[in-house]
Parts: C-alpha cells; structure tokens; sequence
C-alpha cells in the first residue's frame, strides 16, 4: 500500500464506524482503497443515498477530531471467530447477530495465518492492515458515490450497498480532485466513445464486455499498432502469432488452473479420437499470452547466443469479468494487450529491464503525459512459500536489480512491500490524465518461477542448460483500457496522428474547378494514408465547417475559387480556429510531417505558429 492508499483504507474504517453508528445493523464486508479513493460494501436494511452522506460525513468528522489511535491486534482464530459470532467485527459495539462477512472472511485465511484486527476507538475490524497512526491524520475526505455489488463479485451471492468516498492529505487536494471529477464528466470515454462513433457494446448478439470497434475506433486501434510495431522492431524485438485458445494442459503447467480459474471463461470440451479412442480434450480461450509464448520459447533449442529473445504479440485474451464489474471499456472481457516477453540470462536483466523503461518514458513523451509513479511490488519473507514463491535468493536477486535500476536511471517510483506477483516483483504503472485523474495502464512483471515450470531452458556457454529470466511488459497496456484513457486524457480531441479523422476538403461551393481542386487534394493525401474525406455540397461553408468541427476532425482544408487560382487552401484546426491561408504543397508537407512525426498537439501548434 502507498501511503495515500494507506490513508484511504484508513478512512474507510473511520466512514464503517460512522456507518455503524447510525445503523447499528450494517453488516459490513470489505472496505479496500481503490483508484481514487476507497470503498466499502455494506448490507444494511436503510437504503443509503447521497442524502445521507452530511449525515455520515458529519460523524465521520467527530471521529477524526477525536484522534484516536488505529491500534493492531493480534487475535487466535478461536478469539477471532468469536468476536465475529458476536457481531463485534465490523462494529461498535457486541451484537445479539454474528458479523457474517467477517465471519466468511476468516475462514478464508489461511491455516497458519496471522489474524489481526484493527480498534479505532470504538470500531474493532478484521483487517491485515496496514493504517495510519491516528484518526486524527485523515484531514480531508468526502463521499461521492453509492452503488450496488455482489458480496464477492458473485451474483450468487446478497448485494451489497457499495458506498465509496476519497480522501486527500489536505484540502486543496481534495477539492482539486472534485474539480478535476467535473471535467471528466464532460470527457467521459462512454460518453464521448459514442458521439464519437468509436465502439459498441452488442450485449444482446455479441455479449457484455465485448466491445465492437467501429471503423474510427478501429483506426485509433491501427495507429497505436503501428506505434508498437515500429518501436518494438527497433529495440529488436520479433513479432509471433498465437491462437486465442489451448488446452488444459497449457494452463496446468502455467498454474493459472486451478487458482485462477474464475477468471477464465469455462472450459469447452471436444470429442476427439486419438488413436480410435474417444477422448475428451477441454479447451480454454487465453486469460494470458505468456503461456503461448513460453512454448514458442521451447519451440527450438536455445543457446546463450538467441539471448535476449524478446517475442511480441498484440495478443487478445479472455477474462471472465463478473458482469457487475464491468465497465465501459476500462474492465472488459475481451483484451487486446501490447504484450512482449523478454526471455534473457540474468546478467543481461538490468539492461533489458532498463530498456523497457525507456520505452515507456519515450510513450508518455508521445502521449504528452507528465505525471507518472512506477509502483514496484515486492514480497515479504514471511510470505514465501505461501503467497510467494519459495525462492527467497533469486526474490533477493530480482528485487535489489529492479531497485538499482529504477534508482540508477532516476525513474519516479514507490516501493510497495508485500504485493509482488506469485511468480515474481511486478511494477505498475500509473499515469495521470491531462486533467489529472489517476489510471493504472500496464503492468510489468519479472517471473522467475514460470520458465521453469515450462521446463525452459537454454545452453549456456559453460555447456550447460540454464532457465532464463522472463520479463513480461506492456507499456501501451490493452488497447480498451489505453483507448478509454486517452479519449478522457485528450478530451476527444486526438493529436493529428491519432485522430479517427484526420483531414476533412471542404469546398466554397460547388464550382467544377473548385471541387477538382479539392479531389486532387484529397487523393493525394489518401495516397500518403491520410483519413481523409470531403464535402463537395452545394451548402455553406460555416455549416460544413461546423459539421466538422462537431466531428472532432483534425484539420478542415477550406478551398475557394481563389484558392484554385493561388494554389492555396485555408487551414483550420479542430478547437484552435482559422490557421490563415498556405500553399497547398506546404500544408500537405505539413500533414505528412505532424503524422510521421507524431506531434503531439503543443509541438504542432508551436511549429504552425512560426511558419
Ligand atoms: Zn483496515
Ligand atoms: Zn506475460
């Protein structure tokens, strides 16, 4: 947990004591931070509204005026699951009926497990920690939203009240954030993904979660590949194909079966013969890329000298995300992820791994994104063997080499104990909008376990057979999440490069001169690849202007009968008005520049205005 995380959960347990206070019936089960802010889900009788939130808000505030220590405590399952039978946990007070959640969630911990609970004040919660000192540190929060959730994510299970809120180290943060919220409002990617004409949810013939791309979507989509592609091949990277599917066996071997199998859509099951018998084969669509890509890895027979072997795929995999928690493009089923694996021998780690940092630095620069924490998971020695894998010198190994780099290339980032990957430390990576809203895009992992279990190996100079280190990266993470991200981060308003409509010819009139003019341009920047289109119509200019505008195209090229003669079209750029008149050679110059250049907005306005 950062230690804003640490804050938020902290106010979490201070919003239940609240909560409990005035509705000594809740029935609460987990209060986790979250992006942004924290939650906690609630079973209560009393519908909570936002009517409700002074009301909370204001014991909320008691609560931290009274600046009571969150004191840890350390119980025996026994003496755990009796103050759950009592009602205790989750509460003020002892209750004639047993806290259930909490009661569940202990047995969820396993054997051998420490068991804490947290007092603050009167509060007493079953929870692993960690918080802040005091109540009385939590200085500025604010509830926001009520929803509903299935207790577990399962809707076999009661539905909860889900009541989330933020909290900010002072009160300027706070209100920045609820200023910042308003402006996302405006730019939301559902909202704006469907004005824009960019994706569809078919739920009824294709499914929830399972977005069509509409061809503006689509060419957003080929231009984030093209970015990949290009730079990948240049930090020599290759490029493999993998199918959406692989049997049992594939996910065995990786582990994801059984543990993750809930996260997978189920299994199909085909008849077929093998040798004239009948033998059942359960198939899996991908919830992973690395395990495809660990059998290409075994595929030939390695040496030292294929090292580093870097293998990309814009893989899609399939999770089976409760439908609950599904989320315009943010939380999908269907994912499109700019995946690689670095296959290399240990000593080659720090430069590969320092590689892939510059590439993300080198996209948030495309991207115009300023801000960015590297959020380095690590492990903890009491969890190896249980939630870690038990391999405490190579944990020691991999997680001191990610250190020295991030430090040595002054990478911005936070340490985080205790939330490594089964397999290996895991760095994700969080951006903020260019309004300022946190997102999580990608995730990078350093897995040392699953090679192995693959039985990879490659021969070493000394003869002898050695398992590589895999690193898994994804800098422009899944395109549904990246695309969600950046229509909120650019307001719709894509960089020229980016932009599902690039260039809209619009003619003066429909004067034959005039629109041969015009079709010549066109042509020409559709030959160079241009998304280009036109409107040769018989209506007025300002409407035809507006129509684009509306649009969201990049750049209107207004041609006249002037212009004909000049050899000259007018210049207009979507949100930044009229540019003035150019010759026609330079502005096509221009656009095939800012394009194959990637402009971002600021480099393209500043270069506009000097010519
Ligand atoms: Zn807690
Ligand atoms: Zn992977």
């Amino acid at each position: 947990m950062t230690e804003l995380e640490r804050l938020r959960h902290s106010c979490a347990h201070v919003m239940a004591a609240a909560i409990a206070k005035l509705w000594p019936d809740a029935q609460f089960a987990a209060g986790p931070a979250v992006e942004n802010g924290f939650y906690y889900d609630v079973e209560l009788s009393h519908r909570i509204t936002p009517e409700d939130f002074p009301k909370i808000e204001a014991e909320m505030k008691a609560l931290t005026k009274a600046n009571a220590p969150f004191e840890r405590v350390i119980v025996s399952r026994a003496e755990a699951q009796k103050l759950a039978e009592t009602g205790r946990l989750g509460a003020n007070t002892e209750r004639n009926v047993p806290s259930k959640f909490k009661l569940n969630l202990l047995n969820d911990i396993p054997e051998g497990e420490e068991i804490s609970c947290y007092r603050s004040g009167e509060f007493l919660d079953l929870c692993a920690g960690p918080h802040v000192m005091r109540t009385g540190n939590i200085r500025a929060f604010k509830l926001t939203t009520v929803a509903s959730a299935y207790y577990k994510g399962d809707e076999r299970n009661p539905q909860l009240q889900r009541i989330y809120g933020t909290a900010f180290p002072n009160k300027t943060g706070l209100d920045a954030y609820f200023t910042m919220l308003e402006e996302a409002k405006k730019r939301d990617h559902r909202k704006l993904g469907a004005e824009m004409g960019l994706y569809v949810m078919d739920t009824e013939y294709v499914g929830p979660g399972l977005p069509l791309w509409l061809p503006k979507g689509a060419a957003i989509i080929e231009e984030l590949e093209k970015l990949a592609k290009e730079t990948e091949f240049a930090a020599g990277y290759v490029r493999v194909k993998t199918p959406h599917l692989a049997k049992e066996k594939m996910y065995l071997t990786s582990g994801h079966l059984p543990y993750y199998a809930d996260a997978m859509f189920p299994p199909m099951e085909l008849k077929e013969d093998a040798g004239g018998n009948e033998v059942v084969e359960r198939y899996y669509m991908k919830a992973m890329n690395c395990p495809h890509h660990h059998r290409i890895f075994a595929a030939e027979q390695r040496s030292y000298r294929d090292l580093p072997l870097r293998l990309a795929e814009y893989g899609c995999q399939y999770r089976y995300e409760k439908s609950g928690e599904l989320f315009g493009l943010m939380r999908v089923r269907s994912l499109n992820m700019n995946d690689a694996h670095i296959y290399c021998a240990p000593e080659q780690f720090a430069t590969e791994f320092n590689a892939v940092n510059e590439m993300y630095l080198k996209y948030f620069k495309i991207f115009g994104l300023e801000k960015y924490v590297m959020r380095f998971s690590t492990s903890s020695p009491e969890g190896l063997g249980k939630k870690y894998v038990n391999e405490p010198e190579l944990w020691k190994q991999t997680e001191d080499m990610v250190r020295e780099v991030l430090k040595a290339n002054k990478i911005n980032f936070v340490e985080v104990p205790n939330e490594a990957a089964f397999y290996g430390p895991k760095i994700d990576v969080q951006v903020w909008s260019a309004i300022g809203r946190e997102f999580t895009i990608a995730t990078n992992q350093v897995d040392f376990a699953v090679p192995k279990r693959f039985g990879l190996t490659y021969r070493d100079k000394d003869n002898t057979d050695k398992t590589p280190l895999c690193i898994h990266r994804a800098p422009l993470g899944t395109h549904e999440r990246f695309i969600g991200f950046l229509i909120e981060h650019y307001a719709g308003n894509f960089p020229l490069w980016l932009a599902p409509q690039q260039v809209s010819v619009l003619t003066i009139g429909e004067d034959a001169a005039v629109v041969e003019f015009a079709r010549g341009i066109v042509n020409e920047l559709r030959a160079a690849m241009v998304r280009v289109d036109a409107d040769y119509g018989s209506d007025k200019i300002n409407g035809k202007v507006q129509r684009a505008e509306q649009a969201k195209v990049h750049t209107m090229l207004v041609v006249g009968p002037r212009d004909v003669q000049a050899g000259a079209v007018s210049v207009r750029v979507h949100g930044k008005g009229n540019q003035g008149v150019k010759p026609r050679a330079e502005v096509i110059a221009n656009i095939l520049q800012a394009i194959r250049e990637r402009w971002t907005e600021s480099t393209q306005s500043s270069s506009s205005k000097s010519a």
